[in-house]
């Protein structure tokens, strides 16, 4: 689970650094808004760890921004107690939950769960990107254009399950290969390859307008066809 941490009080940002680590996060650090900003548009994270109080631009309107750039990553603010207000504006601006400093660790990892367990399902467990629509508990993806529908293997599934969730974003083999296969190896990145192109044939097999774009030396996206 890749995990992007920004908090400016160094002390805070340490101990909660090696909270994360020891419970398996990848953890990236940011010290200001306008760094998390940039971290959050380019690279793909499963959640973010966000202070309100920060230097160079609030973590509100951080979360803010990331929304208006179309980026679903799952959103934890943490705010001061002082800061009551803050908490009506961070779920306005688009974070998914709140947390109030202090706060026990035992509650930071419980939300953190929740939040990447939530991160790529809507409510009714399907997700969309154009015409396609994918039916995680049905294991099936459907083209809302064509009426077509096809089953999907797991790994098939949780490809696409990741490519739509982050559909606004280039997602790299490494991220895709640690994501499914849960580790990191030169075999896995081949397996990446091999299951895109499954998963390419289901796609033409149903007739979506979309498709899953090479970005050369990068990685992929999920797009319309152009
Ligand atoms: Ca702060």
């Amino acid at each position: 689970m890749k995990l992007l941490l920004v908090e400016d009080e160094k002390p805070m940002l340490k101990a909660l650094h090696e909270i994360l680590l020891r419970e398996g996060y990848d953890v990236t650090e940011a010290e200001d808004g306008e760094t998390a900003l940039g971290q959050i548009l380019t690279d793909v994270y499963d959640v973010v760890v966000l202070d309100v109080m920060l230097p160079k631009m609030s973590g509100i309107e951080v979360a803010h921004k990331a929304r208006t750039h179309g980026i679903k990553t799952p959103i934890l603010m943490l705010t001061a107690m002082s800061e009551l207000d803050d908490k009506v504006t961070g779920l306005d601006s688009g974070a998914d939950d709140y947390l109030t400093k202090p706060f026990m660790t035992k509650e930071l990892l419980a939300r953190l769960r929740a939040l990447c367990r939530r991160n790529v399902q809507s409510v009714d467990g399907s997700l969309s990107a154009g015409d396609l629509c994918l039916d995680v508990q049905g294991l099936s993806l459907s083209s809302t254009k064509t009426g077509q529908s096809v089953r999907l293997s797991e790994k098939e599934l949780r490809i696409l399950e990741y490519l739509i969730a982050n559909q606004e974003q280039i997602v790299s083999r490494e991220q895709i290969a640690t994501k499914i296969w849960g580790f990191e190896s030169d075999a896995e990145y081949n397996n990446v390859e091999v299951y895109i192109s499954f998963t390419r044939k289901k796609l033409s097999f149903i007739g979506t307008d979309m498709e899953i774009k090479a970005v050369r030396g990068l990685g992929y996206q999920i797009k319309k066809k152009s």
